[in-house]
C-alpha cells in the first residue's frame, strides 16, 4: 500500500478532470489478466534476473518469519506474508494429499547474495555462473522459495532429478492453487538463463499463477507479454495509469488528500 500511494503523490489539480473527461474513451482492456494484476502495485510479479537487477538496497517491506516446516539444520527464513501465508496453504493441502514439505530457502538479501558470489569468485577465480549474480537472485523478491521432501532435505546439494519425486510432482501440478509458479522450468534455460530447478517455487498472486503455470511460461515470457500489451493498449489511444486510477474511481477507492503545496496526493485502495 505504501509503494502504490507513493506512486501517486504529486498528481497535479487537473488531472482529475482529465480522468472524468477521458473515462469513456478507454480503449478495452482484453489483456486475460486484471489491469491491476498487471500494474503490480504489490510488486508480485517483479521480475528478477541477471538483466532486470534488484536494487542493493531493495529490501522487502513486509518480510515475516517463516512459519511452514523447516528442513532440518535450516535456521530461521523470511518470505513476504502473503507468500508466507500462501505457503502455509501449500503445505497444508499436500499434507491433506500425503505428502510432506520441507523449506529449505526464503528470502536471500543483497548483502548474502554478493557474499555467496564473491566466496564462489574466489574458489573458482571466475564466475562459473553457478552463484546468481547480486541482485539476480528470485530469492531477493521474498516470494521464492526452495521446497524439498524428506530425502532431498538430507542429501548434500540438489539436482533435476528432484522432479521424479511425488511431492515435486504433486507441487507442479497444484502450486497454482496457492499463487504459485513454476520459476525454472527445463524447457526454458535458454529463457531464464537458469537451470531447471523443480524444487523452485515463487509466489505471484493467484491470478497472474493461473495463467502462467497454464500457458507454460517463464516469469521472462510473462513479463515480456504484458508490457506489449500495455505498450499496445498506449499506442492504441490508452493511459495505464489513468485507467488504473479510473477503475479505482469506480469503485469508489480513491482518497485524495492535499499536500502542503496545493496538490492533490492520491491514495488508491485495491
Ligand atoms: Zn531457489
Amino acid at each position: 500500500m505504501r509503494k502504490a500511494t507513493a506512486r501517486f503523490i504529486c498528481f497535479a489539480l487537473s488531472l482529475t478532470f482529465l480522468i472524468s473527461a477521458r473515462a469513456a474513451a478507454f480503449p478495452d482492456w482484453d489483456f486475460p489478466l486484471e489491469p491491476e494484476t498487471v500494474y503490480d502495485f504489490d510488486q508480485y510479479i517483479t521480475l528478477a534476473n541477471r538483466s532486470h537487477l534488484l536494487d542493493s538496497g531493495y529490501v522487502p517491506g513486509d518480510l515475516v518469519k517463516t512459519t511452514v516446516r523447516r528442513a532440518s539444520g535450516v535456521g530461521a527464513m523470511e518470505l513476504r506474508k502473503a507468500a508466507n501465508d500462501a505457503l502455509n496453504e501449500m503445505f497444508e493441502a499436500a499434507s491433506e494429499a500425503g505428502y510432506t514439505l520441507y523449506l529449505k530457502s526464503a528470502y536471500r538479501s543483497y548483502q548474502t547474495q554478493k557474499t555467496m558470489y564473491n566466496n564462489r569468485l574466489q574458489k573458482m577465480g571466475r564466475d562459473d555462473g553457478l552463484v546468481a549474480y547480486p541482485g539476480s537472485s528470485d530469492h531477493q523478491t521474498g516470494l521464492g522459495a526452495d521446497i524439498l521432501n524428506y530425502a532431498w532435505t538430507q542429501k548434500d546439494g540438489m539436482n533435476k532429478e528432484f522432479a521424479k519425486t511425488a511431492e515435486a510432482q504433486w507441487m507442479l501440478e497444484h502450486c497454482h492453487e496457492f499463487g504459485f509458479i513454476l520459476r525454472y522450468m527445463e524447457d526454458k534455460e535458454d529463457i531464464t538463463s537458469i537451470k531447471f530447478e523443480p524444487w523452485h517455487f515463487r509466489y505471484v498472486g493467484r491470478e497472474a499463477a493461473a495463467y502462467i503455470m497454464e500457458n507454460h511460461l517463464s516469469l521472462e515470457e510473462f513479463t515480456e507479454e504484458w508490457q506489449n500489451y500495455v505498450a499496445d493498449y498506449e499506442a492504441r489511444g490508452g493511459d495505464f495509469h489513468e485507467l488504473i486510477i479510473w477503475r479505482a474511481r469506480v469503485r469508489d477507492a480513491v482518497v485524495v488528500n492535499v499536500n502542503e503545496y496545493g496538490e492533490e496526493e492520491y491514495s488508491i485502495f485495491y
